[in-house]
């Protein structure tokens, strides 16, 4: 006897294929197939009968073999929204979040009296037993393998709350939990970490699974020493350069249902849990949970709709929350809770404006005289200074001397940046290296000349205005061993450095106590970039910034050069009214019909020969206007050529999410299917510049 099964096949696929199998295998059940010639994993969606199939029954092949743990309906139901809403193909879909399913070859670890072990060597160590103790032990039963692999036993630190957080706690955490998302808004330092560990902690004592996501993996390693003061064991770490084995064991502990915890940056929040009642997203207002390569979708996003799918509680943690959840409070979507700083007492750092329009410093030099004056100060006191730019490498163009053409990528239609430090020109969109000696391609010169400024270059300013005192670089280019990183983190806390020179990624999590001020180059650098969310960016970024001064104890001082002091953005900060931003800023995306007021789609068609491009351009428009369907361009990317293929947008821009669908659908079904290859749909994108 023979049951038919809908599998949908682990790859680039949308539609699910028919197989056979001897016995009842339940929906959701992870399955090998064999499939063009080969053996590959799938999902079983659905049980069919003879009737429904109309082909030779003869042609069905069978299922080789499946998995005893199946996904959860939530999970099924997750992923087929995850698919539609992102127009990414099923067999995509569950691709990217069973990569790694597990199979019967992950190493059992060992229970003894109610705690786990990871290994034979580690348990005999730790309860220090013979040889012959482990075999009597194992030979009654006393010491047994098992599939279960999270090893918290109890709490070893407990988590202490003070009134605010336990407040707050309280309201999240009820008796029989349904789906809500919360809101934990709070500066640095107001203990908003300490209160969502409370929740893990609840959730893991009813036995339940919660995931942790953190906006990039770097963070992840502190966060897990952070949680391992209080659980005394390692939370499940989920990212892409764990081996095989640890992914399979961490997979099979989700399918199973045992109580874990689990952290990870964007991809955790496609696993497959299995008794799923807390997300946590933290640090949800930043950029990095958007997917911007390959399938696109919004982490944040999906983790909300995953709470809701699994009934679970949401909650989303941040100190300059994004514009979107913001206005979802004034919906009723999301509810907010409200931390004020109450460990370190320490007020909110002093914010000043120095118009760089009357302090402009001498040619060749980036620093205003007010800087200067107030870094000495800093100095003298045995203060840390950072000198905050967003702008890597040493000057973002090189001219020609002759006849200012500039240099760029052979690949890209982009300026390359060139690094002193490697000396080599870089390309920062396709990370082709060139040598620094170029002769020009319009007048033959080899004379250039850098123009403006990078990261790099201000340090060489900065040396040459404080010698004596040591500084140091944090980009992406530096921090970007771990070995490194830890060397240049220790110097700043061991007062090695004083003189921090640091981009956006210094911004994001360091604590420096030490920081006594901070100064921003160039506040106007992402103002005029025709991205509609720059401002919200720029708002984002020098509050962050600001929040790294003056932690513990003193006031901090916050200095921005700007060549537009009297920009609202920069009264808003200055004041350190958010309200007052936030609802100037809404009012602007409301009048000019952006989000979150609403939908947008880009349409990217990306292909390696212009004309053929074009031509694809005319086919879009052509059936946009037979059927109305109002789109948007095309407009060429802010880099029209890039990695050597030529790029279109096209946009919508409708009030719902279906009616973004609705016209996607019917475009893609008008277009010729050869062309549909050259698309890349992407819901919500970041800009649309
Ligand atoms: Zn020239
Ligand atoms: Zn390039």
């Amino acid at each position: 006897m023979s049951y038919y099964y809908q599998v949908i096949p682990l790859g680039q696929i949308h539609e699910s294929l028919t197989y056979k199998f001897s016995k009842i295998i339940p929906v959701g059940s992870i399955v090998q197939i064999p499939l063009r010639r080969k053996t590959q994993g799938g999902v079983v969606l659905s049980q069919t009968t003879e009737r429904q199939i109309k082909f030779d029954l003869k042609k069905i092949l069978p299922i080789k073999s499946f998995y005893p743990h199946p996904l959860s309906k939530e999970t099924i139901e997750f992923y087929q929204y995850l698919s539609v809403h992102y127009f990414i193909d099923l067999g995509m879909v569950y691709k990217m979040a069973l990569q790694q399913y597990p199979t019967s070859d992950i190493k059992n670890y060992f229970s003894f009296s109610s705690k786990i072990y990871r290994s034979q060597k580690n348990l005999m160590e730790i309860c220090k037993l013979t040889g012959k103790q482990w075999r009597e032990l194992t030979s009654n039963q006393s010491i047994i393998s098992t599939d279960r692999s999270f090893l918290f036993d109890k709490i070893v630190q407990s988590i202490t709350l003070n009134e605010d957080q336990e407040k707050i706690f309280q309201n999240i955490w009820k008796k029989n939990n349904n789906f809500t998302t919360h809101l934990i808004d709070g500066v640095t330092g107001s203990g908003k970490t300490e209160l969502y560990l409370k929740l893990i902690e609840e959730n893991l004592k009813a036995g339940n699974q919660s995931l942790v996501l953190l906006p990039e993996i770097a963070l992840t390693e502190e966060w897990s020493k952070r949680f391992q003061l209080y659980f005394g064991c390692e939370p499940f770490i989920w990212h892409s350069k764990q081996t095989k084995q640890q992914k399979s064991r961490i997979l099979r502990s989700l399918l199973s249902g045992e109580p874990c915890v689990i952290v990870g940056a964007r991809s955790a929040v496609l696993l497959p849990f299995q008794n799923l009642k807390l997300v946590v997203c933290d640090e949800e207002h930043d950029s990095s949970y958007k997917q911007e390569e390959g399938p696109r979708y919004h982490a944040k996003d999906m983790a909300i709709f995953k709470a809701k799918c699994n009934n679970a509680i949401c909650t989303l943690v941040s100190a300059s929350p994004s514009l979107e959840s913001l206005y979802n409070l004034n919906n009723h979507k999301i509810i907010s809770h409200q931390l004020v700083n109450q460990f370190h007492q320490t007020e909110l750092p002093e914010i000043a404006v120095v118009d760089m329009n009357a302090l402009k410093p001498g040619p060749r030099s980036w620093i205003s005289k007010t800087i200067y004056d107030e870094t000495i100060k800093v100095l003298k006191k045995q203060g840390q200074v950072l000198f905050f730019l967003n702008r890597r490498g040493y000057a973002p163009t090189k001219i020609c001397a002759n006849c200012h053409a500039s240099i760029q990528c052979q690949n890209c239609a982009v300026n390359l940046v060139y690094h002193k430090k490697i000396d080599r020109l870089i390309c920062h969109h396709c990370s082709s290296f060139y040598e620094p000696q170029q002769t020009c391609k319009m007048c033959s010169s080899d004379k250039f000349v850098s123009l403006g400024i990078g990261l790099e270059r201000l340090q060489e300013e900065v040396d040459r205005l404080f010698p004596g005192y040591k500084s140091q670089l944090y980009s992406s280019d530096t921090l970007r061993t771990k070995k490194n990183k830890k060397d240049l983190i220790e110097d700043i806390f061991n007062q090695q450095t004083n003189l921090l020179v640091g981009s956006q990624i210094i911004g994001k999590s360091f604590h420096f106590p030490n920081l006594k001020l901070v100064n921003v180059i160039d506040g106007d650098s992402s103002l005029f970039s025709p991205d509609f969310r720059a401002m919200e960016k720029t708002y984002q970024l020098l509050q962050q910034v600001a929040g790294r001064s003056g932690r513990e104890g003193e006031r901090g001082k916050v200095f921005i050069q700007t060549y537009n002091p009297q920009h609202p953005i920069f009264q808003s900060i200055k004041n350190q009214n958010r309200n007052e931003f936030i609802q100037m800023e809404l009012s602007r995306r409301e009048q000019s019909q952006l989000p979150p007021y609403t939908k947008i789609s880009q349409l990217q068609f990306i292909h390696p020969k212009s004309s053929e491009l074009r031509e694809i351009c005319m086919e879009v428009l052509l059936i946009s206007k037979k059927h109305q369907l109002s789109i948007l361009g095309p407009t060429p990317s802010l880099i029209p050529y890039k990695k050597n293929h030529y790029q279109e947008n096209f946009y919508f821009k409708e009030e719902s999410y279906t009616s973004l669908r609705r016209k996607i659908d019917l475009l893609k079904s008008k277009m010729t299917p050869k062309n549909i290859r050259f698309l890349h749909i992407d819901i919500d994108p970041l800009s649309i510049a």
